[in-house]
């Protein structure tokens, strides 16, 4: 019953590793991400256990609907009709925001703290000073959340707003649409007549010229009118290759902030805030038992709970440290085998430049031996190995040495930014 109503008219789009259902009407939209996005999210992470998609549920289907004003009562269910509308100032624009994604849920902590902050702002002052805004960090940090969280805050404030979000792939995709339509005038003109746009991962624009000029001169006459361009990408703006550098130069006239890999607490407090959102209660020490051992990014976090939550649903039991460990097994053992010990000393001696019989060594000049105690730290950090071995084998060293060295790293960075920079990269090249 709720497979034939809900489910089957979904359209099916995969995006990397995203997979995106079309709901034909916002109405639908709303029902599949109240009531039944968990259920989805648990089945498709038992076909995709090492790697489960990101399930969003979006509105619409091609450029017509997207790039169109189309109020939702006149618009066939499922259908493509382009609908003619009088009054292009109304909300019944399809502005593809994800209503799950909020400020409310979003867990805030040092690592992405400035760009909530900025976020909020330009959420209550959109076409402010924060013009573009523009998030840039890795995959699966939230960048998407924010901003779709920015939208729909946006609408709150003002539901006349129009507001579109795009996956700047769907950008693409809809011009090319537009110009094989003959109907590029019209595209230019929706997007030109927006207040906001969003435009996800930008980094997709890179060697599209076409796209990106008509992106420049939608970005200028956006701008020149006070109206907020959002954008993120992977990358800091200037270091997306294939982006003409009038593009790149223009999108640092605002405010660029960067997300990054959440710390320890911020990891738990996702991981209980999401468990929460599902209604389920995930005792803390599974919280901090999957916290410690996933430290990537949030999108790996949601996706072994969402392992340790399916798994528990289909055998029936209550959600276990037992429990989590028999669920994250596979997924842990993949984790571990890929950073060993060597692994860690070969990517710090890379890193700094050493050979790494250096590093094993004895010599205690400080060129040798910051790097040397960075690898002892990262590898008690990222590896369950005790500090004996991890002494033994850094050339056979005592355990209460590594302890020196865990303990002195801590200080340092705390001290010390380039340090704590280092860290931070190092964990990043290992964990990724
Ligand atoms: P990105 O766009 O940076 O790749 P997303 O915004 O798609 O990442 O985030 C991936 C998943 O992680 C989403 O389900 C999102 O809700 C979640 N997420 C990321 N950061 C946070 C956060 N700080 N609080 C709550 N959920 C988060
Ligand atoms: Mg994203």
């Amino acid at each position: 019953m709720q497979f034939f109503t809900w489910i089957r008219p979904l359209e099916v789009k995969e995006e990397g590793n995203t997979l995106r259902l079309i709901a034909p009407t916002s109405h639908m939209q709303d029902w599949i991400n109240r009531k039944l996005l968990p259920q989805i999210r648990a089945a498709v992470a038992q076909v995709k256990p090492q790697n489960p998609p990101e399930v969003v549920v979006e509105v619409g289907g091609d450029y017509n609907l997207a790039a169109e004003p189309a109020p939702q009562n006149a618009r066939p269910a499922g259908g493509a009709a382009v609908v003619e509308v009088e009054k292009p100032k109304t909300a019944g624009i399809r502005h593809n925001l994800n209503p799950a994604f909020t400020f409310e849920n979003f867990v805030e902590g040092k690592a992405n703290q400035l760009a909530a902050a900025a976020a909020r702002q330009v959420a209550e002052n959109p076409g402010g000073s924060y013009n573009p805004f523009f998030i840039y960090g890795g995959v699966g940090l939230g960048k998407t959340h924010l901003m779709h969280a920015i939208g729909n805050a946006m609408l709150k404030n003002n539901p006349d707003a129009r507001v579109v979000y795009l996956h700047s792939e769907r950008f693409v995709a809809d011009m090319v649409n537009a110009l094989r339509h003959n109907k590029i005038d019209q595209f230019k003109r929706f997007y030109r007549s927006l207040d906001a746009l969003l435009i996800d991962d930008i980094q997709f624009f890179a060697n599209k010229e076409q796209s990106q000029e008509e992106f420049f001169h939608t970005f200028n006459t956006l701008l020149e009118g006070n109206k907020q361009v959002i954008l993120t990408s992977d990358r800091f703006p200037k270091e997306v290759d294939g982006l003409e550098d009038r593009l790149k130069s223009r999108f640092g006239w605002g405010l660029t902030i960067q997300v990054e890999p959440p710390e320890f607490e911020m990891r738990v407090a996702i991981l209980l805030q999401k468990a929460a959102e599902a209604d389920v209660r995930l005792p803390e020490e599974v919280a901090f038992f999957i916290a410690k051992r996933l430290r990537g990014n949030v999108r790996d976090l949601e996706g072994a709970l969402k392992r340790v939550i399916a798994y528990a649903q289909f055998t029936q039991q209550p959600i276990t440290l037992e429990l989590a460990k028999d669920a994250l097994k596979d997924l842990l053992r993949i984790q571990e085998k890929r950073i060993t010990l060597e692994n860690i000393q070969k990517t710090v001696a890379d890193y700094y430049k050493l050979p790494i019989r250096e590093l094993l060594s004895k010599r205690r000049s400080r060129n040798v031996a910051r790097p040397r105690q960075m690898a002892m730290a990262l590898a008690k950090e990222l590896t369950s190995h005790s500090l004996p071995e991890i002494g033994d084998a850094f050339g056979g060293r005592d355990h209460t040495t590594v302890l020196h060295a865990v303990r002195q790293m801590k200080k340092l960075r705390s001290e010390d930014a380039r340090l704590e920079e280092d860290f931070n990269n190092l964990i990043k090249i290992l964990t990724n």
